[in-house]
């Protein structure tokens, strides 16, 4: 047996069967976009542990901030003594991610929990109760979370859910469009959007609309710009809060620190976790500061909220980010990958579609070149060709039809070139 298979089989005896193994790839070594693993194999990491690793795997700057941070203290618990870097990673995050004239936010340690989070607050600040998502959303996988989480197969059998969370079809271009305009299928969305008060739920109820800007297990769905003004428009017409969580598609992915800052419109409040802390557990909410501040003291909080080892590995991760400007390399990297991907589709009919913003790149399975047959067949043989093959893939949508790019955004072109042959080369293999 390789030492991988053993380290497998092992999993497979003592860690329970729900928690979700998409790649029997293993690790012994980390670094930029490489993995090297339990039988020293190296693998290009084209997933970045979902998106986390937009910096690379151990930047040094980062390792050693760690370092220098566990010498001093490892844990008070913010809400008992005071320490700089849960501070200084606030001020930070306020001047990257500016929410109209003052800033505030609350840090905390994972993706779900800035959602709980963000959603409290909302609530507090309109005194509603009412949550409204979308279809093809994933928000997380604590109750509210999952709630709003669209995909029936992360919740079998866990309700009863949270109440008062109505759902939208989020209005995903490639798949609903039909034979109709953009213009005109946005339009038909945003005349739904407005219905809703009179067939879904009240306004008046409504504490908050949360959305993914650009959706990421959804399958890298970007929401029209007119759609995200319609949208921004109808919650300021009904005192709604227009929560955008960025946890997937922040930090550098799109070529920006969010992805709301490519359309111009800003949510009241936000969230974020991921590539932020490259690894650690870190995450935030950020919100217009009065919105931010309607939350009583005490309601909102935790033992482990910005762990100060954490908010040190999301500093240092920042200013690396700026220091190399991985927002630029984002897009130049993004623009690589799409351009080798369309080419692939004009001779590969089973592609249906590549899209997405600066380095979040997806690609599209359908039958018979239509986007209302999924091939989600085809995408996992790809994805298993590939991992065989020395290249770890997600894939992602509602209906395990699409591939997804995260690789970290530091990937020498050598290696994104590898890694890069391999897709095209599985994906060439699979549809001969
Ligand atoms: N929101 C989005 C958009 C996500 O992609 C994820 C994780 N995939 C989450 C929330 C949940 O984050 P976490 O797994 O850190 O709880």
């Amino acid at each position: 047996l390789s030492k991988s298979q053993e380290l497998l089989n092992r999993r497979k005896e003592s860690v329970a069967n729900g928690v979700g193994i998409f790649n029997n790839a293993t690790v012994k070594d980390a670094k930029g976009a490489i993995i090297i693993d339990a039988d020293g194999r190296e693998l290009i990491d084209f997933a970045g542990g979902i998106g986390v690793v937009n910096a690379g795997h151990c930047p040094e700057p980062v390792v050693a901030a760690i370092r220098e941070q566990a010498g001093k203290y490892l844990h008070t618990s913010f809400n008992v003594v005071t320490y700089e870097p849960y501070i200084e990673l606030c001020e930070e995050l306020a001047e990257i991610l500016p929410h109209g004239e003052k800033t505030k936010v609350m840090l905390v340690s994972t993706g779900a929990e800035a959602v709980e989070n963000a959603i409290k607050i909302a609530r507090q600040a309109t005194k509603r109760p009412a949550v409204i998502c979308y279809t093809g959303a994933y928000h997380g996988r604590t109750m509210m979370a999952m709630t709003l989480t669209s995909k029936i197969s992360y919740k079998y059998d866990c309700g009863p859910f949270a109440p008062e969370v109505y759902r939208l079809p989020f209005p995903n271009v490639y798949r609903y469009k039909g034979s109709r305009g953009e213009a005109t299928f946005v339009k038909e969305e945003l005349k739904r959007l407005h219905e809703s008060a009179l067939n879904l739920v009240d306004v008046k109820n409504v504490a908050a609309i949360i959305l993914e800007p650009i959706q990421g297990e959804g399958g890298f769905n970007a929401i029209p710009q007119k759609y995200l003004e319609g949208l921004r428009a109808f919650c300021d017409e009904h005192g709604i809060m227009l929560i955008m969580d960025e946890v997937q598609s922040g930090f550098c992915r799109t070529g920006h620190w969010a992805s709301w800052q490519h359309y111009g419109i800003q949510p009241d409040i936000s969230t974020y976790a991921k590539s932020m802390g490259s690894g650690l557990p870190i995450a935030a909410v950020v919100g217009r500061a009065e919105v931010m501040d309607a939350a009583a003291s005490g309601s909102i909080g935790g033992t482990y909220i910005g762990s100060p080892v954490c908010c040190a590995a999301a500093l240092a991760t920042i200013k690396y980010m700026k220091k190399i400007n991985l927002n630029q390399k984002a897009k130049v990297l993004g623009t690589d990958i799409k351009r080798r991907l369309k080419n692939l589709k004009k001779v590969c009919p089973e592609i249906g579609d590549v899209r997405g913003i600066g380095a979040m790149i997806a690609i599209e399975f359908v039958k018979n070149n239509d986007p209302s047959q999924p091939d989600a067949d085809l995408c996992s043989k790809i994805v298993e060709g590939c991992s065989e093959n020395g290249l770890i893939l997600l894939s992602a949508g509602t209906h395990k039809n699409i591939i997804r790019i995260l690789s970290p955004l530091v990937i020498t072109q050598q290696h994104l070139d590898k890694g890069m042959t391999i897709l095209e080369n599985e994906i060439k293999k699979a549809t001969k």
